[in-house]
């Protein structure tokens, strides 16, 4: 492919004019709330309400899932659609799989690719279409990393399942929809053979969040007390959840690929051009320079490998260990950065700003930095999963899961 985004063929340059258009007449005048392509913790009602809004007129378009089929709620455009949307709604700092706060990106193409015709038909357009907000809910407090080991009960009585159970460490500041949870439907089964995921309304009784606020942002408790769910809730068949698993796992794990960069070593050049200290200005001081270049190649090279990951996911021919090499790469380039950052800003990079997005907030990005290690997976798991990919330590390679 052509990843040169000016290179367009007449659709494309056609599409991209409608697009273009379109968002600039949508988010102008709203220059005054802080767009950020990342998980937002800051709870900003105003900035959510407007997000939420976008994103049910990007699903009215078509254009929140682009490649989705249009009888389950997405567009029924092509890749190279999907391209043209992608790099429009980056030029204002937003990114399509994250419009508003919701992991639908993720949940969209796991119950398209596991769901029978009744589910998709059903549960999808609600989604695609920017109506409902879902959370991903699997760790559990006894470990988070062998994810097979979840102890939260689904005990199938009649027509429904009946959840009691733990989960930790899940969503975000603003109340979900639907909980897309993963449970074990088989005590005392063969582990990897007793799981399955469901789907299941947030409003349901028995069903209890409680903020849990870290050092990243909220995130929260969820417990389920004999929450009673319908059969037809359950996608992928029961006991099968594990190679559900696959395809979630691989989509959260960067398989899903992006266009969008990191806007934050864009602004930090910005402040170097404009602050200095006794030696003159940061942007002229030698150390400066080759930190920021540093920053910049990583950037280059984080980009590419996510601009891949997209176009073979589309493709449907996922490099093996792309995702989780990608992974791996973003994670430490995180942790790289917020020490690079720090070494460059000194205290005055440990002081909120709220007048920028969280994305680019130098506090955020000092904060973030050493906790996206953690979060889904520990950087142990990327190795152990990339060493399988690559074939290391086994006899035959595990290939990339389907995610679309
Ligand atoms: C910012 C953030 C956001 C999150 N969002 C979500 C969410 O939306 N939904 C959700 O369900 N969960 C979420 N989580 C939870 C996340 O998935 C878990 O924290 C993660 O899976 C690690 O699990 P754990 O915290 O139980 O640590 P553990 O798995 O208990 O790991 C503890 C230590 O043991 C090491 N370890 C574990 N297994 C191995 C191994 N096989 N080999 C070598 N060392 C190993 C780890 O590297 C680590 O040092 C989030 C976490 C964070 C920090």
């Amino acid at each position: 492919m052509n990843f040169d985004q000016e290179a367009d063929t007449p659709e494309q340059a056609r599409f991209r004019q409608e697009v273009r258009e379109w968002f600039d007449t949508a988010m102008s005048g709203r220059g005054d709330l802080r767009w950020s392509t990342q998980w937002s913790t800051r709870g900003n009602e105003v900035e959510y309400e407007f997000r939420r809004d976008l994103a049910r007129k990007l699903g009215e378009k078509g254009w929140l899932f682009p490649t989705v089929a249009a009888e389950y709620g997405g567009g029924g455009l092509s890749v190279d659609h999907q391209f043209v949307l992608e790099g429009e709604i980056a030029r204002h700092g937003l990114a399509l799989s994250q419009v508003f706060y919701t992991l639908a990106r993720i949940v969209v193409p796991v119950v398209n690719q596991w769901g029978n015709e009744e589910q998709k038909r059903r549960m999808l357009p609600p989604m695609c279409k920017g109506e409902v907000s879902c959370w991903q809910v699997m760790t559990e407090p006894q470990g988070g990393s062998d994810l097979a080991t979840l102890t939260t009960v689904a005990k199938r009585v009649g027509d429904e399942y009946v959840i009691n159970g733990q989960k930790v460490m899940v969503g975000s500041t603003h109340y979900p929809d639907y909980l897309w949870t993963i449970v074990n439907t088989n005590p005392g089964g063969e582990r990897h053979e007793n799981v399955s995921w469901i789907y299941v309304n947030a409003r349901t009784p028995g069903v209890t969040i409680q903020p849990l606020p870290m050092v990243m942002g909220m995130k929260n408790i969820v417990f389920f007390d004999d929450v009673h769910v319908p059969v037809d809730d359950l996608v992928g068949g029961e006991n099968n959840g594990w190679r559900v698993s696959t395809t979630h796992l691989e989509l959260e794990h960067d398989g899903a690929g992006s266009v969008s960069g990191d806007p934050a070593v864009d602004r930090l050049i910005r402040y170097c051009s404009l602050n200095g200290d006794s030696l003159g200005r940061l942007i002229d001081q030698p150390e400066v320079r080759r930190i920021l270049a540093d920053a910049i190649v990583d950037g280059h090279v984080l980009k590419m490998l996510q601009t891949r990951n997209l176009w073979f996911r589309l493709q449907r021919d996922p490099v093996p260990y792309g995702g989780v090499q990608t992974r791996y790469l973003r994670r430490m380039i995180g942790l790289s950065n917020s020490q690079r950052f720090q070494e460059i800003l000194g205290y005055s990079g440990l002081l909120k700003d709220l007048s920028v997005d969280e994305g680019t907030d130098f506090d955020y990005i000092s904060r973030r930095g050493p906790a996206t290690l953690h979060g889904g997976g520990t950087l142990d798991t990327d190795r152990l999963q990339f060493a399988r990919r690559l074939g290391l330590g086994r006899r035959q390679r595990e290939s990339a899961p389907v995610t679309i």
